[in-house]
């Protein structure tokens, strides 16, 4: 049986940086919990990081080019966390290979999480295409993310690994 690494904050946990998380009530997620698919890790409070926290954003380019050196992660005061953050991504990544998980479910919008968009580096609620830093780094090593409202996509992707690796 495949695990699924999950947004720690995904269930309702108060995780994010304003202390609020974001609750599932999906019956295919209940059906995974009880089945004790979820890996569960918030890649910030991995690594230090508060709750709440001030807001944080990529800034000059994707999750990508922070994994790669080329960008940087600021909280809105301008503090530079760019190595917290690639260090929660790595923190994500290795949770993930050592649970053996088939997939990722992650909260989109993140600079952490986010799978298919994320704020532009501004700090004025403008959103784009992109990844978070963590989301990049799992889909970097092979590990399919996907965003926390789409658990009917999640679920054929994770029956159909689960049927090749004759898993099911
Ligand atoms: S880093 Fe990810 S798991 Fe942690 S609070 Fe933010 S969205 Fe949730």
């Amino acid at each position: 049986m495949l695990t699924i690494l999950v947004s720690g904050c995904l269930g309702g946990a108060p995780l994010r940086f304003n202390e609020t998380g974001v609750p599932v009530s999906s019956p295919i997620w209940q059906r995974w919990a009880s089945e004790g698919r979820l890996v569960s890790l918030c890649p910030e409070l991995a690594v230090g990081f508060p709750v709440p926290r001030p807001p944080a954003e990529i800034v000059g380019g994707s999750a990508a080019d922070v994994l790669d050196g080329r960008a940087q992660v600021h909280e809105a005061s301008g503090r530079d966390v760019t190595e917290l953050f690639q260090a929660a991504a790595q923190h994500a990544v290795d949770k993930a290979l050592q649970a053996g998980v088939g997939l990722a479910i992650l909260v989109d919008g993140s600079p952490t999480c986010g799978s298919t968009y994320v704020h532009d580096g501004t700090f004025t609620g403008v959103t784009v295409a992109g990844r978070g830093v963590a989301a990049e780094a799992l889909r970097r090593r092979g590990i399919p993310v996907f965003p926390h409202y789409d658990l009917d996509r999640a679920a054929a992707a994770l029956a159909e690994k689960e049927r090749q690796h004759g898993n099911g």
